[in-house]
């Protein structure tokens, strides 16, 4: 028996939130809206301005972050269940990474709290300075729903270990996590007002964080479309600093010399991982020429032991459904553009079943890189298969997208590692593996995949004021 507590919202209205497997609804939840954003921005100001959270010591808040983690590993079995449900994931997976790297996060950043300090600075003349980092304020999470309690606890621990208080907007799609975890953090001792949840849409309660006048920062992960209404928002009310986490469309470039089914294996995992519901999936997967055909060919054989299907019945199954009706359409329209712009289907390329929103794992072939299959984020499990021949062009291809979020390198020599790794225009780049992540590494883009770091200390440094002292040195 699971139990969640949400209040009502102040219009009284709620929203529905579906099982992917059948549509059917699972829960009716608070909608939330300006009304609610303002009271949780009030409340959040209050504890940042008069509370303890902010005054407490770092080493303090990290006791407190680290019992957080506890409970998330404590209820990973609920949260994985909740997670699945809502989402459309495998349970097994869902415990194991998403809260896994939940409670990684929450960790990480309790073990820097006591450990936020200044510089001391020689000043020329007769002055001498130092700074000091100070917690920003009361910060703004919008969040989106194919990785809901990784994304909530990344968001909040570094703001958390800063001493902020804050206001997390989960996605519609997928609002139950973060609700849970709320009560999680009250149980760990958060004290009330630092984190307040708001479920609600996107135009309605996320833009009125975005355009709040009393929110310090805006730390957001979703589209590239959103995120450039995000900036505007912030640009019009209060400047406030925003950092953006968008989409991406990924290479892979896997090299003669790579272990064949190393690299069919990675292809797969770093397209279908998560139904493809994944940022950083490698969309585009660039294959030198003398292995293309064999690859070609130990891909689709592959793809006929790929299991799709209910993830919560069948331990068997790789794939469980798209999150919702929109993305299940949206996906199922890519497709039928790559058929019709002239790209070929090696494997897959329909729905699967009547009930849910499942789709067969899709592979294209003579893909070129004008086709909007090369160019858009699909965000479901597509994958589009290029051949090339040169170091050289592969790297131009590669960088040839508006999008900087993530790359492969597939090879065992490692000068050519290193010329692709040192080229990419890309926030992380994966050789030999893909998608492995961790607290301490930071994970963001360039270009139109956004800017600023989740996780690392870099996250850290968004959620502090830098302030410069200077005082006179009299008499030396
Ligand atoms: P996706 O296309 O993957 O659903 P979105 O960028 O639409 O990604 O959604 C990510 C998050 O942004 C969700 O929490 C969503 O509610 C929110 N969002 C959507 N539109 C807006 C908006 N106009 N202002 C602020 N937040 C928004």
């Amino acid at each position: 028996m699971m139990y969640i507590s949400s209040s009502s919202s102040s219009s009284g209205r709620t929203f529905e939130t579906r099982d992917p497997r059948t549509g059917d609804v699972i829960a009716s939840v608070a909608e939330g809206d300006k009304d609610d954003v303002d009271l949780a921005v009030r409340a959040a100001r209050k504890a940042f301005d008069h509370g303890e959270w902010p005054r407490i010591s770092g080493s303090e808040r990290g006791r407190i972050l680290t019992r957080f983690a506890d409970l998330v590993e404590q209820h990973a079995d609920e949260l994985a269940a909740l997670e699945s449900l809502d989402a459309g994931k495998h349970p097994a997976v869902t415990k194991a990474v998403d809260v896994g790297n939940a409670a990684g996060s929450l960790r990480y950043f309790a073990g820097a709290a006591d450990k936020i300090h200044g510089e001391t600075l020689k000043m020329q003349g007769q002055f001498q300075g130092y700074t000091l980092r100070e917690p920003l304020g009361v910060a703004g999470f919008i969040i989106p729903w194919n990785f809901p309690t990784t994304m909530f606890a990344i968001k909040v621990a570094p703001a958390l270990a800063a001493g902020c208080t804050m206001v997390v907007k989960p996605a519609e799609q997928t609002p139950l996590s973060a609700l849970y975890l709320a009560d999680l953090a009250k149980k760990a001792g958060i004290p009330d007002g630092v984190i307040n949840v708001v479920p609600g849409f996107g135009p309605t309660a996320g833009a009125a964080i975005a355009s709040h006048m009393d929110v310090d920062t805006v730390s957001f992960t979703g589209s590239t479309e959103v995120g450039r209404l995000i900036m505007e928002a912030s640009a019009r009310s209060n400047l406030k600093p925003v950092s953006l986490e968008l989409g991406g469309k990924s290479p892979l470039i896997i090299f003669e010399d790579a272990d064949l089914d190393m690299a069919v294996e990675l292809a797969i995992s770093a397209n279908l991982f998560n139904k493809g519901e994944a940022c950083v999936a490698a969309s585009r997967v660039y294959v030198q020429e003398g292995i293309y055909d064999q690859f070609e060919k130990k891909l689709a054989e592959r793809m006929k032991s790929w299991v799709v299907g209910d993830p919560f019945n069948d331990p068997r199954v790789n794939q469980g459904p798209q999150v919702d009706k929109v993305q299940y359409d949206r996906v199922l329209s890519y497709i039928d553009q790559g058929k019709r712009e002239g790209a070929t289907v090696l494997t897959g390329g329909r729905p699967l079943g009547q009930n849910g929103y499942y789709i067969e794992p899709t592979v294209f072939t003579n893909v070129k890189e004008d086709m909007t299959i090369a160019k858009e984020e699909i965000f479901g499990p597509v994958m589009c298969l290029m051949k090339f021949k040169t170091v050289d062009e592969a790297i131009e291809r590669a960088n040839d997208t508006k999008y900087g979020l993530g790359a492969g390198v597939v090879t065992r020599d490692l000068d050519v590692a290193n010329r692709v790794v040192r080229s990419v225009r890309a926030g992380v780049v994966w050789v030999n593996c893909y998608f492995a992540m961790g607290s301490d590494v930071p994970f963001g883009g360039r270009k139109m995949s956004g800017f600023g770091k989740d996780e690392g200390m870099h996250a850290l440094d968004k959620f502090l004021a830098v302030k410069s002292v200077v005082t006179p040195l009299k008499g030396s």
